[in-house]
């Protein structure tokens, strides 16, 4: 597998607090990987440098070999990197067609028309919603925002999805549908960077894990592995 996202020696540092402290890890081509760590550790911080919401103090972040510290969000969407947000975010007054073809009119190759319309269609079929474009997003059940808001992520044929907390929230019920819809991406080939608290969800999905405590890493390896490192353990324990 090559890798598709490099990382290396990154640093985040607010005023006095190192929120990431030199963390290198990859993230190789279809693979998942989880990012994990108790609260404060530094995850989303890590997640916000990745898609430029927030500017590296050192460091770089590449995929597949091309440097995206250091260039805006957009720049670094057109290049092939997508999130999804812990708060979803939606147009809820517009339908859910139309809150997908608007996400496909701000990738780096817009679409428009009924080139758009039929992408959008393919979009909801892939996120389990066909047939529920004209229905309003405001009334969307909280499992269907979600899946909604996958279909935005995907409308920039992302190289790498970022998902932060995407299955949070969720009943036992969904988090199976969630769990399987993520399967799916992964088995169409999809490189996913999960943060996620939801330890069955990361056990099902992610073949490594990489863990951070206080800014700095402290594990990184295959999934079973990692979960059973004394070193983790301590680290959640201390949460
Ligand atoms: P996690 O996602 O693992 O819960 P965060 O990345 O959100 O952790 O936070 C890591 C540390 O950085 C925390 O101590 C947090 O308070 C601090 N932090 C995060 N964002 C900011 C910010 N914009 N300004 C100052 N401190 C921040």
């Amino acid at each position: 597998m090559s890798t598709l996202l490099e990382i290396q020696n990154l640093c985040k540092q607010f005023g006095g607090l190192k929120a990431v402290n030199d963390v290198s890890f990859t993230v190789a081509e279809g693979e998942i990987v989880a990012l994990l760590g108790p609260n404060g550790s530094g995850k989303t911080t890590v997640i916000n440098m990745i898609s430029g919401a927030l500017p590296p103090t050192s460091g770089s972040i590449r995929l597949g070999g091309v440097v995206l510290s250091g260039l805006p969000p957009h720049k670094i969407a057109h290049k092939g990197v997508a999130r999804t947000f812990q708060l979803v975010r939606a147009l809820p007054s517009l339908t859910v067609l139309e809150n997908v073809i608007t996400a496909l009119a701000f990738r780096g190759k817009p679409l428009w028309g009924a080139q758009a319309r039929s992408r959008a269609e393919e979009l909801l079929q892939q996120v389990g919603l066909e047939g529920r474009g004209p229905e309003h997003a405001a009334d969307l059940t909280y499992i269907d925002q979600k899946r909604m808001e996958l279909a935005r992520a995907l409308a920039a044929d992302p190289r790498l999805l970022l998902l932060d907390e995407w299955l949070s929230g969720l009943n036992p019920t969904e988090l199976r549908v969630g769990i399987d819809l993520i399967m799916s991406l992964r088995e169409r080939g999809m490189t996913i960077l999960l943060v996620e608290h939801i330890m069955e969800a990361v056990r099902a999905l992610c073949s490594r894990a990489v863990v951070m405590n206080a800014g700095t890493k402290i594990a990184d390896g295959p999934t079973a592995q990692v979960l059973a490192d004394p070193a983790v353990v301590a680290a959640y324990l201390g949460d």
